[in-house]
């Protein structure tokens, strides 16, 4: 008799993201934005078929719903997160298939503004709730992180063959899948990570 555990199987989260305008080197000036206070606007857009744009609002929902927990805990519970309209750095819901991304964008030396990008389609699959809240947290991440020795472009330069729920700046991720479930993604940043968004120690 075949375990159904047997049917386990490691899957590349392949929407890793392509930090456009970015951060390297690192920033002249450090982001004013706290890890420790962050607000974001979670808000859909107008991009996608029909089908997946019926998608979205349920999607913003079940994610708004539970960032501000998963912010809790991806940060060990040194971070505190609110949903706001006029919130820190806006966060898009994009419903076509493309690489996520943080958008920055800096006028001497200092940062104007940011945007975050979320696809909900990679190729031809349609993103679960999992993966795009593992998403919305390594790009929320690199607001702050990261840079220096150990890092390449915005990650770090070594890429971890097991899964584990730990370290969430990797390229790509990896998610575990199992056949007729959500998949498991990264879900807590790891100490280093903790440390360049300044929410090492209590
Ligand atoms: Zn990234």
């Amino acid at each position: 008799m075949v375990k159904a555990a047997a049917l386990a199987f490691a899957l590349i989260f392949t929407s890793s993201c392509g930090l456009i305008g970015s951060l390297r080197p690192a920033p002249t000036i450090a982001p004013l934005i706290s890890a420790a206070f962050l607000s974001v606007h979670l808000f859909v857009g107008d991009q996608g078929d029909a089908q997946e744009r019926s998608r979205l609002p349920d999607l913003r929902d079940a994610l708004a719903a539970a960032l501000p927990n998963a912010w809790a805990t991806a940060t060990a519970g040194r971070g505190q997160l609110s949903l706001r309209t006029d919130g820190d750095i806006d966060v898009e819901l994009d419903g076509t298939n493309g690489t996520s991304a943080l958008t920055q964008h800096s006028s001497g030396g200092k940062v104007t503004s940011r945007k975050i990008a979320v696809h909900t389609v990679d190729g031809s699959r349609h993103l679960a709730v999992p993966e795009l809240m593992a998403t919305v947290l390594h790009e929320l991440g690199h607001i702050w992180c990261c840079f220096g020795p150990g890092t390449k472009d915005g990650h770090w330069a070594e890429t971890p063959t097991d899964f584990s729920s730990v370290g969430l700046m990797y390229s790509p991720m990896n998610c575990r899948a199992s056949r007729g479930s959500d998949p498991i993604c990264p879900s807590v940043f790891s100490e280093r990570e903790l440390a360049e968004m300044r929410l090492n120690g209590p």
